[in-house]
């Protein structure tokens, strides 16, 4: 693997981009070109120019037998990572390329690479005028496609990167083409990691259906980082630590060692109850996007799914689902599972999460704007669409549906009136659909918090989305790097609103989840079952750890924990009694680096979510 000769030594540094397939590689950084060779200008000389365009021609004879030899990877033609490649090589023939590129040589007697970089140009001015985001994207697709050739032309080959035999690694390029991914990941086991592209591109896509950890959209990254740099990639965490220390490194060996003993011993561990010591149980469900990950929540040992994130299949598709396609997700979905209960939570998009078809426009304060439920009243057409699908996908397992971002009980009015209507609408035409389907709202935003005793009476459950919450009430933009320090998920604010909204649903008669990613860090366990959380929902891999950890703790002590942290008033001192805690209780089941972090803890401001869940410390 290149480890490049004078290679910078530099210290540790972590990037973060857009999670589009989870998993762990600890491995050498392979540089893959991906971008445009540099084009020369040349004018040709007299009389040259059929020669060129014959050049050029050949060129792309190469690229379509590349291109063909690696959709031959798929012999299932209607698969649809054959479709990405093929829409590839249907673009070699594109008249961008072809005819307009030809023509240009003729016309003013350049040379080829030039030539197909002016066509691409002005192709590129037509895609910059477009609204829609997901057909900009597609501009991504005509760029690889025209990198392949111009590598062609330059003598370069048509490849980005050679790997030989079987060695691992992480790939990092500013864009990858899908082509790409398949011939770089064949019988390998590689992470990618890319500058460009989002969950939507067809790159990730690919990388999506051939289940190859990887994130996407991390800016900068080219810039940090050279060939042959040790890297940790963690696809469920959205990011790339280039040249880890040694505890990081060490954290990630234990995460893959423990991933690789607990597959040995997953009947085992599957099968204990989550309940602590003298008999207190809760339920742990998984957080899902997708049917297909039904299996690995099932295996890691989950009652169900807590959190589906719906918009997924929204974001994905290359337009809005329709009725048919979205019920057939649904239904999957509650079959595999049944008779575990699942939680759909109807479309959370707007603000960063674009969705296609809803004319959407970019928001100056997006975190604050047409999000979640806002954006599904507005546009009540295709939240009846899903709602039909739901209702209908009812009748093949345990459905619980749940509301995001509900930030007054006028909004759930209007929803449960909505919900009456579609249920009509079906008993009408005869469809059958099931009337135990449990409704709950997600509290994420102070004012929600505010009014939980008044909305317990109107649900059957609360799930408190941390992730939004903590975001909402320090008033700390979630993905926002400059003041990820301030994201503080042990903020006494926080902490306190958490205790409020389980008594307010208790009060009510109700029972209180947590789905965001405090759910699964581990130094936050112990102190959301002292508060009486009955639901705990996460990424399949955590389960098994926090099982293991509710099991060790005892509910009187646990009481006592949240009694006296909600004394205490700050996020230091909450830290410090946490660590108190479970080295006292839970010595066994947590980490020392865990430990370590928690009582080094020197302030209020502390690098919350992305250091503290459970792939990142705990686990
Ligand atoms: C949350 O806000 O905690 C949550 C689970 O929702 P999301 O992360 O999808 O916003
Ligand atoms: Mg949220």
């Amino acid at each position: 693997m290149g480890e490049t000769a004078g290679r910078r030594s530099r210290s540790s540094e972590t990037l973060y981009g857009v999670k589009i397939f989870p998993g762990i590689v600890i491995g050498r950084i392979r540089v893959a070109g991906g971008q445009m060779p540099r084009v020369e200008h040349i004018y040709l000389p007299e009389g040259e120019a059929a020669d060129e365009m014959k050049r050029f021609k050949a060129a792309v004879a190469v690229a379509e037998s590349q291109l063909r030899e690696i959709r031959n990877h798929f012999a299932d033609a209607a698969s649809e990572c054959a479709a990405i490649i093929d829409s590839h090589l249907f673009l070699l023939g594109d008249p961008v390329f072809h005819e307009r590129t030809l023509s240009i040589i003729g016309r003013q007697e350049i040379n080829a690479e030039w030539a197909l970089a002016m066509s691409l140009a002005r192709v590129k001015e037509v895609f910059d005028a477009i609204e829609d985001p997901f057909l900009r994207e597609r501009f991504l697709d005509l760029e690889q496609v025209a990198a392949r050739l111009q590598r062609i032309l330059s003598g370069e080959g048509g490849n980005t990167l050679e790997v030989e035999g079987e060695q691992e690694g992480i790939v990092v390029g500013r864009d990858l083409a899908p082509e790409d991914i398949v011939r770089l990941t064949a019988r390998r086991k590689v992470g990618l990691a890319v500058e460009l592209g989002s969950l939507t591109a067809h790159s990730a896509i690919v990388a999506r259906n051939l289940g190859i950890p990887t994130i996407m959209g991390v800016s900068g990254l080219t810039a940090r980082i050279a060939d042959g740099d040790l890297a940790v990639l963690d696809g469920y965490l959205g990011r790339l630590i280039v040249n880890p220390t040694e505890e990081q490194l060490q954290q990630a060996k234990d995460q893959l060692e423990r991933a690789r003993q607990y597959g040995e011993k997953l009947a085992f561990f599957s099968h204990l109850a989550p309940e602590t010591r003298d008999g207190r149980a809760i339920a742990i469900t998984a957080n899902a996007e997708m049917a297909e990950e039904c299996s690995a929540a099932l295996q890691y040992g989950a009652t169900g799914i807590g959190l589906f994130r719906s918009e997924y299949s929204y974001m994905t598709s290359r337009q809005l689902p329709g009725e048919e396609e979205l019920f057939a997700t649904y239904r999957d979905l509650l079959q595999n599972m049944a008779p575990f209960p699942v939680t759909v939570r109807t479309i959370d998009a707007g603000g960063d999460k674009v969705l296609k078809g809803l004319g959407m426009h970019k928001e100056k304060n997006p975190a604050l704007g047409l999000r979640a439920i806002r954006l599904a009243l507005l546009h009540e057409d295709v939240l009846r669409t899903q709602l039909r699908a739901l209702f209908r996908a009812s009748m093949h397992g345990k459905l619980r549906l749940l509301w995001p971002m509900i930030s007054s009980p006028l909004e759930l009015e209007r929803i449960g009136q909505i919900c009456r209507e579609v249920k009509d609408e079906l008993r009408a035409a005869d469809i059958a659909y099931s009337e135990a389907v449990d409704f709950g709202v997600m509290i994420e935003v102070p004012g929600a918090v505010a009014m939980a005793d008044v909305m317990a009476a109107e649900v059957d459950f609360f799930s408190i989305g941390t992730n939004d919450l903590i975001q909402y009430t320090l008033a700390v933009d979630r993905g926002n790097p400059a003041v990820a320090h301030l994201y503080d998920p042990f903020n006494p604010s926080v902490l306190r609103m958490i205790k409020q909204v389980v008594d307010s649903g208790h009060a009510g008669g109700i029972e209180v989840g947590i789905c965001g990613e405090m759910a699964a860090d581990l130094a936050c366990i112990p102190l959301l079952l002292g508060f009486g959380v009955d639901e705990f929902s996460m990424t399949p891999l955590a389960i098994p750890y926090v099982k293991r950890l509710v099991r060790s703790c005892r509910a009187e002590d646990l009481e006592d924990l949240a009694d006296h942290v909600l004394t205490l008033p700050s996020s230091r001192q909450v830290q410090q009694a946490l660590a108190g805690f479970l080295e006292q209780h839970c010595r066994q089941e947590v980490d020392a680096a865990l430990l370590d972090r928690l009582r080094q803890a020197d302030g209020d401001q502390r690098s919350g979510l992305r250091g503290n869940s459970i792939t990142g410390a705990g686990a």
